[in-house]
């Protein structure tokens, strides 16, 4: 199978906001037992800091997406940290947790062999692991969610990877993909992941 012997980890960006959705998303992590992370805006958690309460009440990783969601690579360095210091500032203040990831928005400057010199920099000032993503479920690509075409594509990707036996999976904080959730949480298992905590 797929997934033999192997894990995904289940990640979700550009949250807190929309609320409903997360609450959905949290629901059905809920019910499955799952532990996921939420690379969350900083300009949504000054929003709606009970949201991003929410998600680490719930026991799941809490961790900087960025404030406004710029191309990092393209923003100088003053940009890029004011950018990640408020962020890890209001995360501090709503949850009273320090993270200790950044996924730069669009995973610009943050994959090897293309890492930004200034996002990196930044990063370990500010004692930040970036990260990016094994599997992009393109949930906000038209029609949005996790229907049957996205998990062709997304067995495709697993398909390409047969060495890696950890994935971590992106998706997004937005309704379709809370609507297909639970769904896609099945997929995973009839391939045979194992769902880890991140
Ligand atoms: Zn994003």
């Amino acid at each position: 199978m797929l997934g033999d012997g192997k894990s995904v980890i289940l990640s979700f960006d550009d949250g807190p906001a929309p609320v409903s959705a997360l609450e959905s998303i949290l629901q059905t992590l809920q019910e499955n037992e799952i532990k996921a992370e939420f690379y969350v805006l900083g300009n949504e958690v000054e929003q709606y800091p009970e949201a991003a309460r929410m998600i680490v009440r719930q026991g799941h990783d809490i961790q900087n997406h960025s404030w406004s969601h710029p191309d990092l690579a393209k923003a100088p360095e003053q940009d890029v940290r004011w950018e990640l210091e408020q962020t890890q500032n209001i995360i501090e203040d709503a949850t009273g947790i320090v993270p200790t990831k950044i996924r730069p928005p669009y995973g610009a400057g943050g994959f090897r062999g293309h890492m930004d010199p200034e996002l990196v920099e930044v990063a370990s000032d500010l004692s930040l692991t970036i990260i990016t993503w094994d599997i992009d479920t393109e949930d906000w690509r038209a029609p949005q969610g996790l229907g049957p075409e996205k998990i062709q594509n997304i067995e495709t990707q697993f398909t390409q990877q047969q060495r890696k036996i950890l994935f971590n999976i992106l998706m997004h904080v937005q309704p379709a993909t809370a609507r297909d959730l639970p769904s896609f949480i099945s997929q995973l298992k009839e391939w045979g992941f194992i769902i880890a905590e991140p």
